[in-house]
């Protein structure tokens, strides 16, 4: 790759996702249109391989291991504390192996695809794959539709209120887990499409007795443990995470999320877009879902998740009327009205809007919100492509809300609706802004800078 290439764009898939290119369709066509009318060349898409239904910690590792090459090491402490084998499968040839600070790599997640790499963003800043590997590999992180800070609908589909990570017995959760179980035990002989890197749990028929198999079918150790993708969306696992610091924000790394919501879960919509019949019936489960996150009982959880305090605090300092109470010393805020209706209620069938935005509350990192006047879905229109004459800013997470879609109106299945156009034109427009910038950057100080230290941007104060 030559310094004028565009640098390649990851894609990071979510929870049961791993289709790839085949279902991803023809974004390119729209996301290159930035290049081509300037006269680079095409950006390369690459589609990494995660678990669709590993932890976050477990997807970081093997899509690290994915672009660099090698064995796919999980780590001794990690592997041991969580019964599964330190290594996984072995990659002779890495996706993208130069991957370096000074060729560094944009990443687009999907879903859990976006915490997945702020967690892989983590553990390269504190060693876990050698002092050599740095946090600016990463120049951009862009997601769309991220459960950074939980989501509630994980426990209506099972995870126990106050005993997480079991979960119930009868839900659809446990009915999943023993759907996975039965993929992996069949794996060897299972098409690829839906590869669920199960190798270092030695759960297909090569590796597991046929009783041990059935003990799984009936309490599965993944499923029910702190190392698999439901637990890791809990709120608790989100104050774990957030507590050692996964999720501040980085100098050098730019970061930009896309958070939906569906418009019956957000009052003050003023879209004036609709919905084909075929995004109509692609949509119709996550309406029902949608409600569900909407009557959810926060007064349920325990322990009380740290942004229902901080959530109860705001509330109290902006309005003083009294809605939210406390109760027996724990906080209530299910009638909490209109504010954190908005707050925690609005969704895309599958995320609350707030947990879309990024980690951590916004007065605890560093945020700019656009409004929805600037809605990147409308297009990119000549007056709007000023957004993109000035250099973006790095370190700071800019949010972006899209009215009117669901969990998967953007990606990952392509329709080829004009927001699906909107988006990747826009997204093609960005990446190339921040190239541009760092490489009049680069021209600027063609004498050497030492490389910048990792800023907490802000964090706690
Ligand atoms: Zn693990
Ligand atoms: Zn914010």
């Amino acid at each position: 790759m030559t310094s004028t290439d565009p640098v390649p764009l990851v894609i990071v898939e979510g929870f049961l996702s791993s289709a790839g290119a085949l279902i991803w369709g023809n974004f390119e066509h729209h996301s290159n249109y930035a290049c081509q009318t300037n006269g680079e060349r095409d950006r390369r898409s690459i589609f990494a391989s995660v678990g669709p239904v590993s932890s976050l910690h477990d997807r970081a590792c093997e899509l690290f291991f994915s672009l660099v090459g090698g064995i796919v090491d999980y780590g001794a402490k990690h592997s041991h504390e969580n019964g599964h084998a330190r290594y996984g499968r072995t990659y002779t040839e890495g996706l993208y192996p130069e991957w370096s600070s000074e060729c560094p790599l944009h990443f687009l997640g999907h879903s859990m695809g976006g915490p997945t790499v702020i967690k892989l963003q983590w553990l390269i800043t504190n060693g876990f794959f050698g002092k050599q590997y740095h946090p600016d590999m990463i120049l951009s992180i862009n997601t769309v539709s991220a459960p950074f800070r939980g989501t509630q609908l994980v426990y209506t589909l099972g995870e126990d209120t106050r005993d997480a990570p079991s979960v119930r017995w009868f839900s659809v959760g446990n009915f999943l887990a023993k759907g996975i179980h039965v993929a992996s035990y069949l794996s060897p002989v299972l098409p690829h499409l839906f590869d669920l890197h199960v190798e270092a749990r030695g759960l297909s028929f090569y590796d597991s007795s046929f009783a041990s198999f059935l003990k799984q079918l009936w309490r599965s150790d993944w499923a029910e443990s702190r190392d698999a993708t439901p637990f890791d969306t809990t709120f608790i696992a989100v104050d774990e995470r957030e507590a050692t610091q996964e999720g501040v924000v980085y100098a050098n790394t730019f970061y930009r999320s896309y958070c939906a919501t569906l418009n019956h879960t957000y009052p003050h919509s003023a879209t004036t877009r609709t919905l084909t019949w075929l995004q109509r019936m692609l949509g119709w489960p996550l309406h029902a879902t949608s409600l569900a996150i909407l009557s959810f009982r926060f007064s349920t959880l325990r322990p009380v998740p740290a942004f229902l305090e901080s959530t109860f605090s705001t509330k109290l300092e902006s309005t003083h009327d009294g809605d939210a109470r406390l109760e027996d010393g724990l906080i209530d805020v299910d009638d909490g009205g209109a504010y954190l209706l908005n707050a925690l209620r609005a969704n895309d069938g599958v995320v609350p809007l707030f947990s879309q935005w990024h980690p951590y509350d916004c007065k605890n990192t560093r945020c700019v919100h656009f409004s929805h006047a600037e809605s990147i879905l409308d297009g990119v229109t000549d007056s709007e492509k000023s957004r993109y004459d000035e250099s973006p800013e790095a370190g700071i997470w800019h949010v972006h809300h899209l009215e009117n879609a669901h969990h998967f109106s953007i990606v990952p299945v392509w329709l080829g609706t004009q927001s699906q156009k909107a988006f990747w034109m826009d997204l093609g427009h960005w990446l190339r802004s921040i190239e541009d910038g760092r490489r009049r950057l680069k021209d600027r100080s063609s004498t050497a800078t030492p490389a910048p230290t990792v800023t907490l941007a802000d964090f706690g104060s």
